[in-house]
């Protein structure tokens, strides 16, 4: 981590009175973890932070302490905000499509997307650290500021979900001694991984279900993929963010390469998510269609031509494959 940067984007918070902290659509464990964990540091300091993420909480994440701060995104940036800050996402447009327009611009990103082109006036983006909330703790160990164990729950549930548990390739000596510390200030990793893995819904299991049941496996069983259609969501009663973690159970199979998953929306664009065992780097076949994210975990979204873009994507995941064995 850039100390001298580190200290710009410290000295930046600490002059700030009523920060305005945002974060990546769809938002997931390490978003919401980074919210509340920047929040609970700030306000120990006597600051009143503002928290938004699309659609506000999710019921998934509503164990971490505060969670009832985390509004939607709002239609203005409130004339009372002094700062804009935008956590673990890789582009502006991630932010909301409604703030692109938004004046002032983006004071602060903290980001771990080697992907982030830098779209705010300090930019901390580092990527050697696989969750945008362990930068976070970094940081305020570098401020010395004090961490709470409502800091350190938050902080631990966006380290332990954005490494699956810290199984993912990025999950190093450095991810497991912030880990350990985040758990000596107060983070319990049994009862945390009871709410982020052990409590799956009805809803959330049966959409699973239905989407494993679409999976097809192609280049000689080296890549898998599957397909979320419309009619999922009704069949099933579950909601949007129950996707995540599906794609996950296709990455388990012995000797595939790579995973995607297609989910149609009812006016016909496409999400895509795909993920690597390692030695494909999906970011760059996601980069290409105008997406991005990590070497091993990457997305995209089509605004329409599901069909035909799927199509796209799955040829370049072939001939990804195809160049390993060359
Ligand atoms: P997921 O598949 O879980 O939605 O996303 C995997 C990774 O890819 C995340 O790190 C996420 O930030 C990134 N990602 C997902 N969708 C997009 C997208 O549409 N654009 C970009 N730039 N990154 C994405
Ligand atoms: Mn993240």
């Amino acid at each position: 981590m850039d100390k001298a940067l580190a200290q710009k984007v410290i000295d930046r918070l600490n002059s700030a009175k009523s920060p305005a902290l945002f974060t990546h659509l769809r938002p997931d464990g390490d978003a919401f973890g980074c919210l509340l964990g920047l929040a609970h540091a700030l306000q120990e300091r006597g600051q009143s932070p503002t928290l938004h993420a699309e659609g506000g909480m999710i019921p998934m994440y509503k164990f971490l302490p505060g969670s009832e701060l985390v509004q939607d995104i709002p239609d203005q940036l409130s004339s009372q905000s002094d700062l804009f800050v935008v956590l673990d996402t890789s582009t502006r447009e991630r932010v909301g499509k409604k703030t692109i327009d938004w004046k002032p611009s983006v004071d602060i990103v903290i980001d771990h997307h080697i992907s982030n082109p830098g779209f705010g006036i300090l930019n901390l983006i580092v990527p050697e650290i696989p969750a945008t909330a362990g930068i976070l703790y970094r940081l305020f160990e570098m401020a010395g500021w004090k961490i709470s164990p409502a800091t350190a729950t938050c902080l631990y549930a966006g380290l332990s979900t954005d490494t699956g548990s810290f199984r993912y390739r990025g999950t190093d000596a450095q991810t497991l001694r912030i880990a350990a510390s985040l758990v000596e200030f107060g983070a319990d990793p049994s009862e945390i991984a009871k709410h982020c893995y052990l409590s799956v819904t009805p809803q959330r299991y049966h959409l699973k279900k239905l989407t494993i049941e679409t999976l097809s496996l192609k280049d000689d069983k080296k890549s898998g993929f599957l397909t979320i259609y419309p009619d999922f969501y009704s069949k099933s009663g579950a909601k949007s963010e129950d996707t995540e973690g599906i794609i996950e159970e296709v990455t388990s199979i012995q000797g595939l390469e790579v995973a995607s998953l297609f989910e149609f929306s009812p006016d016909g664009g496409l999400r895509v998510s795909l993920r690597s065992k390692g030695r494909v780097d999906v970011n760059s076949i996601a980069s290409s269609f105008g997406g991005g994210g990590h070497r091993a975990a990457a997305g995209i979204r089509f605004p329409k031509d599901g069909e035909k873009n799927r199509d796209l994507v799955l040829t370049a995941i072939s001939q990804a494959i195809a160049r390993l064995e060359n």
